[in-house]
């Protein structure tokens, strides 16, 4: 965009879907018009463009994983999760290693080749405990690739050992992490966040993990959950976060948004986006973020039949046929499917199915 004068009108929503079109970088002041203003199946177009140009031959990737969390004792209060038992909660729980193992066991024997694991921030354990889980699924299950602890999580770790974020970090690598999830993020701008999530990881913690565990070859992918507090400005404000330190590292695989999920157990009673409005954050967000391969469809938020539409805004993977997933359905989010019915679902969205490791590497066996 040249010149100072904020892009407004038709003429500006053009040359901004253009300039996506052309593969060239669109402006944080061209996103948000996108976001506010551009007609909905432009948008959709546009994207698609975006995601066939990176992605030409028609494919769309899922993962068999599962998602584990190891406890769900929490000190960080999270105003949009119901899942978190404060200590001392009859309810909370810690998994033991037979319980664990035998997750990760049964993954293996319905297809999977990693887990998602994420705890609650508990105060009670000692770093010890996350070394030895770690080296014990390595010697158990080799094969399996362990993708854990979103940023909040380690910011935690690093703040309640008095270790320093690297030496977390390299640590636990060494006992056997392969890659990081980019959960947490919520919505990286920070007046939103400490409304809803002042507990836990800041903008800058949250990002501090990241560029740290990219500069050790530890890759991860970015978040965002939308729909509930947040302005569009602020959703701009989160993927030029993402875009920012991606120039910078290189690092982040993939970008999963997905929407609040207001419960009955939710303290923050938000509304949450419509369909429409998910499907013009996935696609401004797959324009925006240029320098990602990969984003994911949030099937598990948007129901079957939305992540087949999110292909066609975007999306060029339908992530995980989800084992478990306890935190979006403690908030009363209960969308199954199983390996069968996923591959189905992206063939008649008119796609090639493609199963994938977590690093997105090909897994295919049929
Ligand atoms: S979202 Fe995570 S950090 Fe926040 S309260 Fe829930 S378990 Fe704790």
């Amino acid at each position: 965009m040249t010149g100072s004068a904020r892009p407004s009108g038709r003429r500006d929503i053009d040359a901004a879907l253009d300039k996506a079109f052309a593969g060239e970088r669109v402006t944080f002041e061209e996103g948000l018009l996108l976001l506010e203003d551009a007609p909905f199946l432009e948008l959709g177009q546009a994207a698609d463009a975006v995601r066939a140009r990176k992605h030409p031959g028609g494919e769309a990737s899922y993962i068999v994983d599962r998602n584990i969390n190891y406890t769900n004792i929490c000190v960080a209060n999270c105003s949009f999760c119901a899942f978190y038992r404060k200590p001392g909660s009859p309810e909370g729980y810690v998994l033991s290693r037979e319980e664990l193992h035998d997750k990760i066991r049964e993954t293996v024997e319905l297809g999977g080749t990693g887990i998602l694991l994420q705890g609650g921030h508990n105060p009670a354990l000692p770093f010890g405990f996350y070394e030895d889980m770690l080296r014990g699924f390595k010697e158990s299950f080799p094969q399996v690739h362990i993708h854990a602890f979103s940023p909040p999580e380690i910011t935690f770790f690093s703040k309640l050992y008095k270790m320093p974020l690297r030496e977390v970090l390299v640590r636990l690598k060494t006992a056997g992490l392969d890659s990081i999830p980019g959960g947490g993020a919520e919505i990286l701008s920070e007046g939103v966040r400490s409304d809803m999530a002042r507990g836990k990881a800041t903008v800058q913690e949250w990002l501090a993990v990241m560029r740290a565990a990219h500069g050790l070859g530890l890759r991860t992918t970015a978040t965002m959950m939308f729909g509930s507090i947040e302005s569009l400005k602020d959703i701009l404000i989160h993927l030029d976060h993402l875009r920012t330190l991606q120039d910078e590292t290189g690092g982040f695989t993939a970008f999963i948004p997905w929407t609040f999920q207001p419960g009955q157990s939710t303290p923050l009673q938000a509304a949450t986006a419509t369909g429409v409005d998910y499907l013009r954050v996935l696609a401004v967000s797959r324009m925006y973020l240029d320098n990602f391969e990969n984003v994911q469809a949030s099937w598990v938020t948007q129901g079957l039949k939305m992540g087949q539409v999110a292909l066609h805004f975007g999306a060029n993977d339908m992530g995980s046929i989800m084992i478990e997933e306890n935190v979006v359905a403690s908030a009363g989010c209960r969308n199954r499917t199983n390996e069968e019915e996923l591959r189905r679902l992206i063939t008649d969205a008119g796609f090639i199915p493609r199963k994938r490791r977590t690093l997105y590497e090909d897994a295919s066996q049929g």
